[in-house]
């Protein structure tokens, strides 16, 4: 795994944490995608070389929206950046880590990510990612 790649914090109110972060930060988010498959819409800064995700759910079944409502807003996950995600998902599952699926997703910025169990990891979220370089869909990737 090569460095951290994002910071990943559930909010609930988005435009409020993107107005609390830019003033932290002195910076100004530079991108807002919706990932409809996770039910989340995000923001991205970049603070040096740091980049910050912030996370809001979009239904009440997302993912996001269960971690609030459990944990409240704070840290949900630590993104590394990868070079090759299969490679490193299949090294991870060997060594006994749980992942919560079984191939590559594609996740916001124009990464392809899978992530980790907490119970795996010490209680941490970790999400792999990978740059995903060609515009072409994933091998048996399922669209919706
Ligand atoms: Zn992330």
């Amino acid at each position: 795994m090569n460095k951290i790649e994002h910071i990943g914090i559930a909010v609930k109110d988005m435009q409020a944490a993107k107005n609390i972060y830019e003033l932290l930060l002195n910076t100004v988010v530079y991108k807002t995608e919706e990932v409809p498959s996770e039910g989340v819409k995000t923001a991205f800064l970049q603070s040096g070389p740091n980049k910050i995700e912030l996370l809001e759910a979009t239904s009440a079944d997302s993912p996001i929206a269960k971690f609030l409502e459990k944990k409240g807003e704070g840290i949900h996950h630590i993104a590394f950046d990868v070079d090759d995600i299969v490679a490193e998902m299949a090294r991870l599952k060997e060594a006994g880590f749980v992942l919560l699926n079984d191939k590559p997703k594609r996740g916001a910025d124009n990464k392809l990510v899978c992530f980790v169990h907490p119970k795996s990891a010490g209680g941490v979220l970790v999400e792999l990612c990978q740059e995903a370089r060609a515009p072409q869909p994933l091998k048996g990737e399922q669209k919706g």
